[in-house]
This record gives C-alpha cells, sequence and structure tokens, in this order.
C-alpha cells in the first residue's frame, strides 16, 4: 500500500508523540555528552510540526514533508533543528509531488534525508551523531526496498537499524557538535541525536500501514 499525504502527517504525529514520551531521556543523554536540552528541542519542534500540518494539511507527501522541515528550522535552536529541517527539506524534493509513496520512495526519501545531514553537519559514519543511525537505515530501507518491501516494511527495516547504530553511538568517540569537545570522555555515552532518530524511524514504521 502507498503512503500518502495523511500517512505521512500520521507518522509526524506518532513521531511527536514519542519524542514527547522520551523527552527526559533524550535531556539526560544530552546531560552527559552536551548541553541537556535535545529532549526540549525536539519536543518543541515535533509540538509545532503537529500543529502545523493539522491545521493546514498539506496535500502530499512531499508538501508535508516541507512543512515539518520550515517548522524545525525555525522552531529549533540547537544544532538538530537546522539539521533534522535540512533532512526533511532533502527528502521533500527526493519525492517532489507524487500522491503517494510506495516502499522505494520510502528509501530515497530516507536516502535524500541522510545527504541533508551531511550536506549541513559535515559528519562522516563513526563521528557519534544522528548519522550514525540514519546512515545504516539508509542501507537497511534500500535493501528492503530492493527486495519489493511495502512502505511499512522499508521503515521497519530501517528502524531496527538505526536503534543498533544508536546503541553502537555508546563507544564511539565524537568528532562533530558539542559532544566534540569532550573528547575521549564522549565515549561511553550514547548520542542524543542517534537515540532520537531511531525514535522517530520506530514511530514512523509503527504509523504507516
Ligand atoms: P545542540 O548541540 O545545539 O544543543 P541538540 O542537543 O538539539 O543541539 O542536538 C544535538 C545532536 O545533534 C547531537 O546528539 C548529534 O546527534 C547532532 N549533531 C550535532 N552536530 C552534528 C553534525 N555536525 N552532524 C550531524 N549531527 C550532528
Ligand atoms: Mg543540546
Ligand atoms: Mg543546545
Amino acid at each position: 500500500m502507498g503512503c500518502t499525504a495523511q500517512n505521512v502527517i500520521e507518522a509526524l504525529r506518532a513521531g511527536a508523540e514519542s519524542i514527547a514520551e522520551h523527552r527526559d531521556e533524550l535531556v539526560a543523554l544530552d546531560r552527559e555528552i552536551g548541553d541537556a536540552d535535545h529532549g526540549e528541542n525536539m519536543d518543541r519542534g515535533f509540538r509545532a510540526v503537529v500543529s502545523a500540518v493539522t491545521s493546514t494539511p498539506p496535500e502530499t507527501p512531499g508538501a508535508v514533508l516541507k512543512s515539518a522541515a520550515t517548522v524545525l528550522i525555525s522552531t529549533v535552536g540547537g544544532a538538530s533543528g537546522p539539521l533534522y529541517g535540512t533532512a526533511l527539506l532533502r527528502a521533500a524534493s527526493a519525492v517532489g509531488d507524487a500522491a503517494e509513496l510506495d516502499g522505494a520512495g520510502v528509501a530515497k526519501a530516507l536516502e535524500a534525508a541522510s545527504g541533508g545531514v551531511v550536506a549541513r553537519g559535515k559528519a562522516v559514519a563513526g563521528d557519534k551523531t544522528m548519522l550514525d543511525a540514519l546512515s545504516p537505515a539508509v542501507e537497511a530501507a534500500k535493501a528492503a526496498a530492493d527486495s519489493g518491501a511495502a512502505p511499512r516494511e522499508v521503515l521497519t527495516a530501517a528502524a531496527e537499524a538505526a536503534a543498533e547504530g544508536a546503541r553502537g553511538t555508546g563507544e564511539l568517540v565524537a568528532r562533530k557538535g558539542r559532544a566534540s569537545y569532550l573528547g575521549e570522555r564522549s565515549a561511553g555515552h550514547v548520542d542524543p541525536g542517534a537515540r532520537s532518530t531511531a525514535l522517530l524511524l520506530a514511530a514512523f514504521a509503527g504509523a504507516v500501514a
């Protein structure tokens, strides 16, 4: 089954709910290696996203993603706002004006999102950032889509890979973002942005039929 604009709105709503539920956990992770605001930043941003796409629902998946991107960029002050915002903006461009996305379309959107994070933040795999969740998620999504999977399966595969990638950031030394100021002392803590990426993808997978 294809993923419609309404499905993307539902996915963002589920993402916002998960972020709200895990707000304190994200704050705690960011307290260890950053400035203790990732949970607040994401919660504020995703609440604003939900209210924007609910009050005036855009008509295509791409338009929903673009609206969400604009809201995140304007409401989240931290590094994560422009990064997630650019990710969603690139995803929006990748899907164009299609009325529905199939599994391959979802994988393409995720790949573009990851490219947006790289373009904006210049991180590479292993730098202990959200990319360490997103990049394996993209590979898993592409593999699933190549075998003909529907949006839900593509997102489920992506979410599982992201969760594993996020757990793996615990061992890494940060080379980008605030956590990099800690150098070697950043090891031993999961990256908050990688964790929020895993939470979002799991929520999206659960929301898309
Ligand atoms: P801030 O660090 O400005 O307080 P947040 O706490 O909201 O912003 O977000 C921090 C997260 O942003 C980090 O955990 C990391 O995943 C991500 N991040 C920071 N810098 C980069 C970067 N250059 N590339 C990719 N992700 C980054
Ligand atoms: Mg922070
Ligand atoms: Mg901050």
